[in-house]
C-alpha cells in the first residue's frame, strides 16, 4: 500500500486508468508517480539533459506573454529583489529586470545557466533551492511551470516562505491536474485521436486548485488566489495555418475558462494551466 507523501493518506486510486504508475490522493488531491525517482537521479537530469531536450522552449519566445502576465500579477505587490527557482536562462529575470525588479535566479542546469549569463547577463545560482542559502530578503519568489518537476515540491514552497520578507509574494505557475486527467480519460475511453494523451502533461507531481490551496495555506500564506493563467504563445513556434488555428484555439479555451471561473465564484477552473499567487 502506498501514503500520500504530502498528507500520509492511503492511496488506492490511479490517477489516470492507462498510466498504472501515477497515483492521486482522494484527501489532497495530489498526483504522483509512484515509483521512486531517486533524487539523484532528478536532478542529473536536469543538470545534464534537460537544456537539451527542452532549451527551444525557452529560445523562441512563446513564453514571453506568460512572463510578462506573472510580472503584471506582481506589480500589485512591493516591486524589489524576486528570486526565480528553475529560471532556465533567465529570459523572465530580463523581463523581470525590464520592470524594475533586482533579480536573482536558481537553476541546476550549467548549460542554461552558461548561455544565460553569455545573453541575459543575469546572476543565475547553480543547484536547487534546497541548497540555496539566503535570508529573508526577497519581495517575490518565482515558480514558472517548475514546481511539479522538484522531488518534495511543499519543501520547495516552505523554502520560498523562509526566503520572502514579511509582505512578500510567491506566484507559481502549474499545469492544472484536473484538466489533463479528464482530457486523458475522455480521448483514451473513446479512442479519441491517440496522439493527444501524449501531449497532456504529468510531471512527477501534478496539482489541483484545491492541493496549491492547501499547500500554500499550510505554509502560511493568505491572500491566496487561483486564476486560470494564459496559454503559450504557439504562433512563436513558427508559421502556418496550423499554428494560427493552434492559437485562436487556446485564446478561446482561455478565455471561455475565465468566465467559468468568475460565473462559478472561484470554484471551476477548466484551463489547461493555473497560476497561484500568495502573500507572506
Ligand atoms: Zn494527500
Amino acid at each position: 500500500m502506498i501514503n500520500c507523501p504530502y498528507c500520509d493518506h492511503q492511496i488506492r486510486d490511479q490517477a489516470v486508468k492507462a498510466h498504472t504508475g501515477l497515483r492521486r490522493c482522494s484527501a489532497c488531491e495530489l498526483i504522483f508517480r509512484g515509483e521512486n525517482n531517486t533524487a539523484e537521479k532528478l536532478l542529473n537530469s536536469y543538470r545534464h539533459h534537460y537544456f537539451a531536450k527542452h532549451a527551444s522552449d525557452q529560445l523562441d519566445g512563446r513564453r514571453e506573454n506568460i512572463h510578462q502576465h506573472a510580472l503584471a500579477k506582481l506589480s500589485s505587490g512591493q516591486i524589489g529583489q524576486l528570486l526565480d527557482v528553475g529560471t532556465g536562462c533567465g529570459f523572465f529575470l530580463v523581463a523581470a529586470r525590464r520592470r524594475g525588479w533586482d533579480v536573482k535566479g536558481i537553476d541546476p542546469s550549467k548549460d542554461s545557466i552558461k548561455l544565460g549569463q553569455l545573453l541575459n547577463g543575469v546572476d543565475i545560482f547553480e543547484g536547487t533551492l534546497a541548497d540555496y542559502d539566503g535570508d529573508s530578503h526577497f519581495d517575490a519568489v518565482t515558480f514558472i511551470n517548475v514546481l511539479g518537476h522538484i522531488k518534495e515540491p511543499w519543501k520547495a514552497v516552505e523554502k520560498a516562505a523562509l526566503l520572502l520578507k514579511k509582505g512578500g509574494q510567491i506566484y507559481i505557475r502549474f499545469p492544472n491536474a484536473r484538466f489533463h486527467v479528464f482530457l486523458h480519460e475522455v480521448f483514451t475511453k473513446f479512442h479519441l485521436f491517440e496522439w493527444i494523451p501524449r501531449y497532456l502533461v504529468f510531471h512527477d507531481f501534478s496539482f489541483s486548485h484545491r492541493y496549491m490551496k492547501r499547500l500554500l495555506a499550510d505554509n502560511g500564506f493568505h491572500d491566496i488566489q487561483i486564476s486560470n493563467s494564459p496559454i503559450s504563445n504557439t504562433l512563436r513556434r513558427g508559421n502556418g495555418n496550423n499554428l494560427t488555428c493552434s492559437r485562436l484555439g487556446t485564446v478561446s479555451l482561455y478565455s471561455l475558462a475565465v468566465i467559468l471561473q468568475r460565473i462559478s465564484l472561484h470554484r471551476i477552473y477548466i484551463g489547461s494551466s493555473l497560476e497561484a499567487i500568495a502573500v507572506k
